[in-house]
């Protein structure tokens, strides 16, 4: 099973993606990930890619792309979770290509619809609690609403984390992925024309939902 993801920063598409990778025993591979280890084992790679990663631009295809497609000839038989990658028309059709070219089956494309100001939101209004990172608090997102300033689990004290106020970064984040003409965009729309004539599914989910209507949904259009 084959899978790629797409969805906004502030979408939920780790939490769906995780699920879907449990749910098939894939491999889960975030290009982003696959950078930091780069960077973190102080490679060639890795540091070239340090400078585009931290003014938060995209790291050139050259790097990237070849990247990628190593890393994914040596998933597991089971199959692949791709998150983070394609993030341009230019990476979604040299995947196809290189696809294509070595006989490999896509399954599934999930796209995570999510307006660009709630995204944002989304962001922004994550507060993280002292006693457990994963007590989900939203100041904006009614379902996860803190209780008063504490937290909405256990009633810890909540705090803001700092990249998560960064606006500036945040707009950086959605210019690329928002970018329908060569961004992430345009990359998903490039599977969505090609999933009947190809034969794989392309399921969009909506975004605006609580993670367990969009889990449920999702769960109900895979195999
Ligand atoms: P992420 O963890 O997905 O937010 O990725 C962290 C950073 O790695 C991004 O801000 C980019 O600089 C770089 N990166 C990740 N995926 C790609 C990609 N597909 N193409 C180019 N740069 C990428």
């Amino acid at each position: 099973m084959n899978i790629l993801i797409f969805g906004p920063n502030g979408s939920g598409k780790g939490t769906q993606g995780s699920l879907v990778k449990k749910k098939y025993d894939l491999d889960h591979i975030e290009s982003g990930a696959i950078f930091r280890k780069h960077i973190g084992g102080g490679t060639e790679l890795g540091m070239k890619a340090k400078e585009y990663i931290d003014r938060g631009e995209l790291v050139p295809d050259d790097i990237t792309i070849p990247m990628v497609l190593d890393v994914l000839k040596s998933a597991s038989p089971n199959g692949w979770l791709l998150d983070g990658f394609p993030r341009s028309l230019n990476q979604s059709e040299q995947l196809w290509e290189a696809l294509q070219k070595d006989g490999v089956k896509l399954d599934y494309v999930i796209e995570i619809l999510l307006p660009r100001e709630v995204a944002k939101n989304r962001i922004m209004g994550r507060r993280l609690c002292e006693n457990d990172n994963n007590h989900p608090n939203n100041i904006f997102i009614d379902a996860i609403k803190p209780d008063g300033d504490k937290c909405r689990v256990c009633g810890g004290a909540l705090k803001a984390r700092a990249d998560d106020q960064d606006e500036e970064a945040i707009n950086k984040r959605h210019d690329i992925y928002y970018d329908t003409n060569t961004g992430t965009l345009a990359a998903a729309y490039f599977y969505k024309n090609l999933a009947d004539k190809a034969g794989f599914k392309y399921i969009e989910l909506d975004g605006e939902g609580t993670i367990d209507a969009i889990k449920e949904t999702l769960l109900k259009q895979l195999a």
